[in-house]
């Protein structure tokens, strides 16, 4: 059984530092609709709820999210904040409503789960996240934090916002599931960006089904005529290059089958993207 030993409401990001810095064996808990899951382990909680880090702001064309803010929230804000409906979508296929009341935008960054809907835009919209530790501020880009051990690369920081620059995405957003709010397991996102009849430039985002969220800045599809065919094989391609980092977070779903799925969701996301 889980024993938390204390509980501590710190309210300034300063005095969190201070105390992640003091005490071993303290965690943040944000929403705590994950850690609250934990079964095992003997550990205090510092609760940041009140250190300042619930809003949005707007700040010379760039989004500034706390990382305290809820899903819910940010569904609130019309359009997203102007970012456009491919992260409305994933916003409003977080859980369900009760949930989003709880579900921070930070602690989904920090335990980055599997399931996280907003992994594939974060990555294609080049987010940066800013971060607290006892050297000062300090910003990474989400893409960086994937590749590099993310879950320890947090550890004894405060993710402080999450800054995205502010457009219109029109990216295709792809959340494959049973239903539209079950845990999904597989993920794809793809801008796609056209030249007359060919293909300037195709990013893929995948996550879901690879252990950390990827992002593949150039598919091989730059300059090429935009027709299915092409579309296939270059997804086929990609496909053969990750197939041996291809995991199942669902019980639901085999490995083999994500594997099948995944270049052909793939060449829908590309192909959807530019009809
Ligand atoms: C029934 C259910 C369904 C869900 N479905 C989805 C879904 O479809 N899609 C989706 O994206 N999510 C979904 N979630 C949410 C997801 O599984 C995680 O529970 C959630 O993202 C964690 O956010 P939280 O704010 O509750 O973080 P917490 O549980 O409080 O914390 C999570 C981790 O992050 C650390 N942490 C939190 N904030 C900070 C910070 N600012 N700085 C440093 N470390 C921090 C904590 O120490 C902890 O390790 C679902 C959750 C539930 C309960």
């Amino acid at each position: 059984m889980r024993k938390i030993l204390e509980y501590i409401v710190p309210d300034t990001t300063e005095k969190t530092l201070e105390l992640l810095s003091k005490l071993d064996n303290y965690k943040i808990i944000a929403g705590g609709s994950k850690i609250n899951q934990e079964k095992t382990g003997e550990y205090g909680l510092i609760d940041i709820r009140e250190c300042g880090l619930n809003y949005i702001k707007k700040i010379d064309g760039m989004l500034h999210i706390g990382a305290m803010t809820k899903i819910s929230e940010l569904l609130d804000s019309d359009d997203f904040c102007g970012l456009g409906q491919c992260f409305v979508k994933a916003l409003k296929s977080t859980g369900h409503a009760i949930v989003r009341n709880q579900i921070t935008i930070g602690g989904s960054v920090c335990a980055l789960t599997p399931w996280f809907n907003l992994a594939t835009l974060l990555l294609l919209s080049d987010a940066k996240l800013l971060y607290i530790d006892k050297n000062g501020e300090n910003t990474i880009s989400f893409k960086d934090y994937c590749k590099n051990l993310p879950r320890n690369l947090i550890k004894g920081k405060l993710l402080k916002e999450i800054i995205i620059s502010i457009k219109k995405y029109n990216f295709n957003y792809t959340r494959f599931s049973q239903t539209e709010v079950d845990y999904a397991p597989l993920y794809v996102a793809s801008d796609v960006v056209l030249s007359g009849n060919n293909i300037e430039s195709a990013k893929v985002a995948i996550s879901g089904c690879l252990s950390e969220p990827d992002f593949f800045e150039d598919i091989g599809l730059s300059g090429v005529e935009a027709n299915r065919e092409n579309i296939e094989k270059a997804c086929n391609k990609l496909h053969d290059s990750i197939k041996d980092r291809i995991i199942s977070s669902n019980v639901n779903f085999t490995k083999e089958y994500i594997s099948k799925i995944l270049p052909r969701l793939t060449t829908e996301s590309i192909m959807e993207a530019i009809s």
